[in-house]
């Protein structure tokens, strides 16, 4: 009996034994992993940033949730509860629409189209997805940010920091509307006007940014302080270079130039002095009628080489909207400003104007024509 009964007993114990190892070794395996898991996972969530951290400087536009998705577009003929919500939220930006009746007629699409130009979206009149979304936003900007200088509007995310500086409202070339003071052939400086606080920029300006050409050029204070953020930000960029060959004329001053470029078209073209003085108008102003007189305008230039074309050039005509500048004299646009296209004249008129006037292709006579709320 014992030597029958002894191996199978033997037998089943070493079953019931093995059967027991390989179970304590599986759950030791996957004891093992679930332990070497836990700081992985651990580890992935501390490198996925909150979307907090990633977008936290960029503009998010958040719609409204009681927004339907995909809602019909409004135009004009619209009528009901969601015309008087859109007029409502007109209103509310200050683009008075008219009374919320809830009829989208000629006033609400007005105010619509006034509202896209603004927000910089297509001014089709129309509220679709896109108009609808920058309208319930917090990121919609309201009537009076075209017409005044402050506060300046969100500016839109272009990777780089855009410094958005206004210039001060009791300016003398900055409109009772605070839109930028004009001065054209049609529009000439106003009697008795005085500048606010000329700089001897040979002094002012830091000659490792930009060379002063001629020594006592004058300018204004913040139209200078503008030039050199915009100037140090272009030579962070890997372009320098830069030279200053004009800025602040007073009225002698332009007088002096006209009468040179008279004299010199009379003896070089051999034409009579009223024929003369025809020709230099085109490229050089009356006195009263230069912009240089402002202080608030440069010709901006690199040492030695003609301007058109260069790296400088093609920094600044993408750029110095940023920095609240504006290409003033361009070919498209010099029948509207009376002078010829050039490259190098750049005139500080500050944020939201430079920006609005880039985005929507207006050189600074439509720019005041079609936002202007006064007679000048
Ligand atoms: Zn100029």
């Amino acid at each position: 009996m014992n030597r029958r009964r002894s191996p199978y007993l033997t037998f089943k114990g070493l079953l019931a034994l093995c059967i027991l190892a390989a179970a304590v070794v599986l759950a030791a395996v996957l004891a093992v992993r679930v332990i070497r898991l836990a700081p992985q996972v651990s580890r992935e969530r501390a490198a996925t940033p909150t979307p907090a951290a990633v977008y936290g400087n960029v503009m998010q536009i958040t719609p409204d949730p009681s927004l339907p998705t995909a809602a019909p577009v409004l135009r004009k003929g619209s009528s009901g509860d969601e015309v008087v919500r859109l007029q409502r939220r007109l209103a509310e930006l200050g683009y008075n629409p008219g009374s919320p009746d809830g009829r989208f007629g000629n006033g609400t699409e007005e105010a619509v189209i006034r509202f896209q130009r603004v927000n910089g979206l297509e001014a089709d009149g129309r509220v679709g997805e896109l108009t609808a979304e920058r309208l319930y936003s917090d990121q919609a900007l309201p009537e009076q940010a075209a017409a005044t200088p402050s506060p300046a509007p969100t500016p839109e995310p272009t990777g780089t920091p855009v410094p958005t500086a206004a210039p001060d409202a009791r300016a003398p070339y900055v409109r009772a509307d605070g839109l930028p003071l004009i001065v054209n052939r049609k529009q000439p400086l106003p009697e008795g006007y005085r500048t606010l606080q000329l700089v001897t920029m040979n002094d002012y300006c830091d000659s490792g940014v930009v060379k002063i050409k001629y020594k006592d050029t004058l300018a204004e204070r913040e139209a200078v302080d503008a030039l050199m953020e915009m100037l140090r930000a272009a030579v962070a960029n890997g372009v320098g270079n830069w030279q200053i060959t004009a800025a602040y004329r007073d009225k002698a001053y332009q007088q002096r130039l006209f009468d040179n470029k008279v004299s010199s078209l009379m003896k070089d073209n051999g034409l009579s002095k009223s024929k003369a003085t025809q020709a230099a108008k085109k490229t050089v102003a009356d006195p009263g009628t230069s912009e240089h007189h402002l202080g608030t305008c440069f010709d901006i230039t690199v040492p030695g080489k003609s301007f058109a074309g260069t790296k400088q050039h093609k920094w600044l005509a993408e750029h110095c909207w940023d920095y609240g500048f504006i290409l003033r004299y361009t070919k498209e646009k010099s029948g509207i400003t009376g002078f010829s296209a050039e490259a190098w004249h750049y005139r500080w008129v500050g944020q939201p104007h430079a920006q609005i006037m880039h985005r929507e292709d207006l050189c600074l006579e439509e720019y005041v024509e079609q936002y202007g709320s006064q007679a000048e």
